[in-house]
């Protein structure tokens, strides 16, 4: 007895703990019989499902009310099949409480048969809301550093791909094509290989005139016809501002890729809308080559330099790469470097040239023309080293040596009593486009009287002009003169005549050269001479070399002669001899007058 007295207390000693053990882990614990379809639970159950009450005994269907919709079917499909197993059961289901607040249960059993050989399943079952919501904050989190790193791993991709393409256009760059290029020259899939360099004409004035969205329009629009242009193989890259270069492997002779060529430059000729603008510009081409694959040819290079070339032969040639062309590039590239020295060291100086009035036969004015003196290979003439200018951005810098040294000069004269009407000055299209020339001559405080700017009437062919009108507008309000050059060589003369009505337009000497034997070039200039008289134009002639062309311009009524025929261009010193002779011979005239 005292056995079993010492039994029981163990078993309640036991069942104490257990009880404790379950409280403390807050674990409800369920029994169904089966066979009865009768539910007990205990007090714990009671708490988690807030029944409010602690009856043993519960309804199977309560159970079932109290699961959550969405989770009852798969919560009692996890009850069945650990009957027909007679195994484990292990389920988790949410639970809506009486407050309609949810919560996450937890709920595992097993199968057994109890006492009365009636098969029941019994279990514990406990809140997981706050593993749950951990899990979901884990699992969210999770997904961000997933997005994230996605996130990464495309802006990996962009930067790869921002490497290798244009920002622009979207072509490919340089990177790209350099290497695509030395792999297909690496590999002996093609024997023949082309590179096709091309700079567009007239874009940066179009930038300068219409700003740069209208630039970065018509480089987006060049780069589409260029694609739509050239073969799906090919490859075309932007390389730099306005160069584009495409890469051609299925092509079987030079004359296809000269086809190639033209075709290019028919789509790049089309004009291009913009506001209402109308933007024009052309392309020259550079071609490099190989029809029997040289691994070692620089292809680059070659239509590089081809492409000096074409650009050197006027706007919108196509030309092909030559040996003799590469030597004839470096020393352009070592002109340019000295340049930059010349230009510190005083070496670019201007010379003049007599203009003489057609009535008098006295000094009208002086042409400035530049000179380089080149400490060893002496004077070199503006067409030796103006286009390597042009090319190195140093034109501007050109212009700006010579109208100070021409103010210089004006100086020196006026202090010695030397009276020179006038003095005109070449200004290359690029320095009346650049915004900044205004403020750089107003920098300069100088009276502008007197000096006169002689402009490319290629500067006038866009429709474009109006930003360059107010400017020479502006000029002129300095008291500068504007005086139109080479007119008659362009296409646009009348246009850019009546636009800016200039003081003066100079005839270009191409036409002044037939003008004693050719009917038809004096039909021309008697015309041009007529229009400038009826807009109040006063005309120059260029080039009178002879007498007879003298003559016959001064019965047109052409107002100033410049040429051989009166003097070439002089330096400084001999022309001041000639100002002072001039001045002497006046000063006498008048005395025996
Ligand atoms: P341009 O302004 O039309 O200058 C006239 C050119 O014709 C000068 O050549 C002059 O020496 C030449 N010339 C003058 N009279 C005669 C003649 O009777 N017969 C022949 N056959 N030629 C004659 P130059 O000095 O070589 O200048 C060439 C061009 O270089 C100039 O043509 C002008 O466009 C440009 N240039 C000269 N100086 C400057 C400058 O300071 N800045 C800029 N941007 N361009 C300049
Ligand atoms: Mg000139
Ligand atoms: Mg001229």
């Amino acid at each position: 007895m005292a056995k079993t007295s010492s039994s029981t207390r163990e078993y309640r000693d036991l069942f104490r703990r257990l009880e404790l053990a379950l409280d403390a882990s807050r674990m409800g614990v369920w029994e169904h019989n089966l066979a009865r379809d009768e539910l007990l639970w205990d007090a714990r159950m009671h708490i988690l499902y807030h029944t409010g009450n602690d009856k043993r005994r519960v309804s199977a269907d309560a159970w079932q009310k109290a699961v959550h919709p969405d989770d009852v079917n798969r919560a009692n499909a996890d009850f069945d099949r650990a009957i027909t197993s007679r195994g484990r059961y292990d389920s988790h289901f949410r639970i809506i409480l009486p407050d309609g607040n949810i919560r996450h249960l937890r709920s595992r059993g097993h199968y057994y048969v109890n006492d009365e050989g009636e098969p029941s399943v019994i279990g514990a079952e406990w809140d997981v809301t706050e593993d749950v919501a951990l899990h979901h904050a884990v699992q969210d989190q999770k997904a961000q550093l997933e997005e994230r790193a996605q996130e990464l791993a495309e802006s990996y991709a962009e930067i790869e791909h921002a490497a290798q393409h244009d920002y622009l256009t979207g072509l490919p760059n340089r990177n790209f094509f350099d290497a695509r290029l030395r792999s297909l020259q690496n590999s002996d899939q093609y024997r023949s290989l082309a590179v096709l360099h091309l700079d567009l004409e007239r874009f940066k004035e179009i930038n300068d005139s219409h700003g740069h969205t209208a630039g970065d329009h018509v480089l987006r629009v060049a780069s589409s016809r260029i694609i739509a242009a050239v073969s799906a193989s090919a490859v075309a890259a932007r390389t730099g501002g306005d160069e584009f270069v495409i890469l051609l492997t299925d092509f079987s002779s030079t004359a296809e890729l000269e086809a190639i060529g033209k075709r290019l430059q028919k789509a790049l000729s089309e004009p291009v809308a913009f506001g209402n603008a109308v933007l024009r510009f052309g392309v020259s081409i550079g071609i490099g080559f190989t029809l029997e694959g040289r691994p070692d040819a620089n292809l680059l290079t070659e239509s590089d330099v081809a492409l000096y070339q074409a650009k050197r032969l006027g706007r919108n040639r196509i030309a092909f790469f030559d040996p003799a062309l590469k030597d004839q590039l470096s020393a352009r590239r070592t002109l340019a470097l000295e340049l930059q020295d010349a230009l510190e060291q005083g070496q670019i100086i201007p010379h003049y040239q007599v203009q003489i009035d057609a009535r008098t036969g006295g000094i009208a004015g002086l042409e400035a023309l530049v000179r380089w003196n080149h400490p060893s290979r002496g004077l070199l003439a503006p067409f030796e080293f103006l286009p390597v200018a042009q090319d190195a951005g140093l034109a501007n810098a050109i212009d700006a040596a010579v109208l100070d040294r021409v103010l210089e000069d004006r100086s020196h004269w006026r202090a010695e009593g030397l009276d020179v009407p006038r003095i005109a000055v070449n200004v290359s299209a690029t320095r009346l486009h650049d915004a900044e020339l205004l403020a750089e001559l107003e920098r300069r405080h100088t009276d502008f009287h007197g000096i006169a700017f002689e402009l490319v009437e290629t500067i006038f062919l866009d429709e474009s002009s109006d930003e360059i009108l107010d400017r020479i507008h502006r000029l002129r309000s300095l008291g500068i003169e504007i005086e139109l050059d080479d007119f008659g060589s362009g296409h646009a003369s009348l246009l850019g005549l009546v636009k800016i009505r200039p003081d003066r337009l100079k005839i270009d000497r191409n036409l002044v050269k037939d003008v004693v034997v050719s009917v038809e070039q004096r039909r021309i200039l008697r015309s041009i001479i007529q229009i400038a008289q009826a807009l109040k134009v006063g005309v120059i002639a260029e080039g009178i070399e002879t007498k007879q062309h003298a003559e016959a311009l001064r019965r047109f009524g052409c107002d100033i002669f410049q040429g051989y025929h009166f003097g070439r261009p002089e330096p400084f010193e001999a022309v001041t001899r000639r100002l002072s002779s001039e001045q002497f011979s006046q000063e006498k005239s008048a005395r025996r007058r």
